[in-house]
């Protein structure tokens, strides 16, 4: 286990606060003597202790999803690693404009090469700069 949360230690706290106030009332001479006032604090200290329990177990089953979404967590980065490759920004998201699939392109291609198709349908996805330039050169002259 790694750090404890602020939230378990308040319900430790807690604990410990209604344990103190169990040795007040055990100890408190004025109960002693008066037998409805002891009822009265002792079923108190039942519920503050019933609470006590109750986050307790609330706090440990909290814990417990969360080392399971992290774990989940862990595993779903692994996958998206093992699909996208281990870069995290080495790829560029696009939707193909022919056939609407979401294409993953890596970041060095697109940087190298002059076109680039989709790896779903084959239509061109990019062109470089340079042959934009001329295809737009090429029309203006028609
Ligand atoms: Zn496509």
């Amino acid at each position: 286990m790694g750090e404890e949360k602020e939230a378990t230690r308040r319900v430790k706290r807690v604990k410990e606060k209604v344990a103190y106030l169990k040795g007040l009332i055990d100890g408190a001479d004025f109960l002693a003597k008066d037998e409805k006032a002891r009822t009265v604090w002792e079923n108190m200290l039942a519920v503050f202790d019933e609470v006590g329990e109750a986050l307790e177990e609330l706090d440990r089953s909290q814990t417990e999803i969360e080392g399971y979404l992290e774990a989940v967590d862990e595993d779903l980065s692994e996958l998206e690693d093992e699909i996208y490759g281990d870069e995290e920004d080495g790829y560029v998201e696009m939707e193909c404009p022919n056939c609407h699939e979401t294409v993953y392109l890596d970041e060095d291609l697109l940087a190298e090469e002059e076109e680039l198709s989709c790896p779903n349908c084959g239509a061109t996805l990019y062109q470089s700069e340079e042959e934009e330039e001329e295809a737009g050169k090429a029309e203006a002259k028609e």
